[in-house]
């Protein structure tokens, strides 16, 4: 009978190592190996070797050639201390890997020399079952909840769009979440902006909109911002650090200052538009498809720009749209799917249809073009005609006129 000393001994006498130091020192140097770690989840969670691929001894016979099918790849091998690291060895040497070493001394030598380590961040146990839909999506999984947990997003207003927007986007987890608006809640906004509700009627926008987000989901932080943006306010509000920007607004001058400032500091802009029965959807991003400008370089002229009456909008409209933008904004953030830049797509409730238009960079651009000409926010003037709009021309692209949203 031999006992786990002498086995352990006999194994090490089978295989190659190296020291911790000599990890450290090829880690730097070029011809870094694969550290593979193959501790139990929970020593892994308190900390490892940056880069490390993890496989718990347990699972490494049924899990390695999936992971790693090139037999021939430099693996340093490293546990706790060095022996369960040592048995993994023989066992990769057995499976036909031809250049696989252990780390003698292991993590917790590697830790005492004070070389560098992670310690990766874990869902918490309510988390794990709040979010766990998305940990059974591949593409989402754990490592996408916690991007979305680290996310920041700026909505633009807290109306028709930002309601839905807002709402799927707490829901999903993003872990910050700016609200934009100046506006307090009226009755006529409760047919479609469903972040608010009867008892919130007068009270500021944004706190009636962090008031739900909260109660929906306690992981998100609200920043609310009390204002209209304007060239005085966007870059303040900016530097709170955003990964993406929902429009939701329903104004012009708005949207040129968020189309510059996305252009300018290359944050894509998920935007959204409605009208009666017709919602639009795009995303702008510098470098990847047009800008607003590109379409629009200026605003309407006069006999183009809305009624002064409101628009109306069928409730569940902005519902849809804000839903779509949410969508778009999460999909951003996980860096999956098709982008929505340079695509157009355009949705018509009373037919229950969607069509796509290609939309494309204009090299003339005032802003994100060859040569710029305006190079510093611009303040427009939001006008409307006294009567009803002008009615836009034969629409083989989306009117000036469709692109005004009333949210
Ligand atoms: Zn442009």
């Amino acid at each position: 009978m031999t006992s786990y000393r002498e086995l352990l001994n006999q194994v090490k006498g089978e295989i190659d190592e190296i020291t911790t130091a000599d990890l450290q020192a090829r880690l730097v140097a070029d011809d870094a190996p694969l550290v593979l770690d193959v501790r139990e989840v929970d020593e892994w969670q308190e900390g490892h070797v940056p880069g490390a691929l993890h496989v718990p001894r347990g699972n490494l016979e049924a899990r390695i050639e999936a992971l790693l099918p090139d037999h021939g790849a430099e693996i340093a091998v490293i546990c706790a201390g060095g022996s369960r690291s040592a048995f993994a060895t023989k066992t990769l040497n057995e499976l036909g890997y031809t250049s696989v070493v252990n780390v003698a001394g292991g993590f917790s030598d590697w830790k005492r020399n004070g070389y560098e380590y992670t310690t990766p961040r874990v869902l918490t146990p309510a988390q794990r079952s709040r979010y766990a839909r998305h940990l059974l999506i591949p593409e989402v999984g754990e490592k996408g909840q916690q991007k979305l947990l680290e996310s920041r997003v700026l909505l633009i207003g807290a109306g028709g769009l930002g309601s839905p927007a807002s709402l799927y986007l707490a829901a999903a987890g993003v872990g910050t979440i700016g609200i934009v608006d100046g506006d307090v809640v009226d009755d006529s906004n409760l047919q479609r902006q469903i972040v608010h509700s009867t008892d919130g009627l007068g009270q500021p926008k944004v706190e009636s909109a962090k008031r739900a987000l909260q109660a929906l989901n306690p992981d998100v932080e609200v920043i609310t911002y009390q204002e209209r943006i304007d060239s005085e306010n966007i870059e303040r509000i900016l530097a709170d650090g955003w990964d993406v920007i929902v429009d939701g607004t329903d104004n012009f001058p708005t949207r040129y200052l968020l189309n510059d400032a996305s252009v300018w500091h290359s944050i894509p802009i998920v935007h959204g538009s409605i009208y009666r029965f017709e919602g639009q959807l795009t995303v702008f991003h510098h470098g990847d498809g047009p800008c607003y400008r590109c379409l629009y370089p200026s605003p309407p002229p006069p006999e183009l720009a809305p009624s002064c009456a409101e628009g109306g909008v069928l409730g569940v409209l902005p519902g849809i749209v804000g839903s779509l933008q949410a969508s778009v904004a999460l999909k951003l953030l996980l860096g999956i799917g098709e982008s929505l830049a340079g695509r157009l797509l355009l949705f018509d409730a009373l037919y229950t249809t969607f069509d796509e238009v290609t939309i494309k960079r204009n090299p003339d651009c005032p802003v994100c073009g060859l040569h710029p000409t305006i190079t510093e926010y611009v303040d427009y003037v939001e006008f409307c005609t006294p009567g009803p709009p002008a009615q836009p021309k034969q629409a083989t692209q989306p009117s000036q006129l469709r692109e005004i949203a009333h949210s």
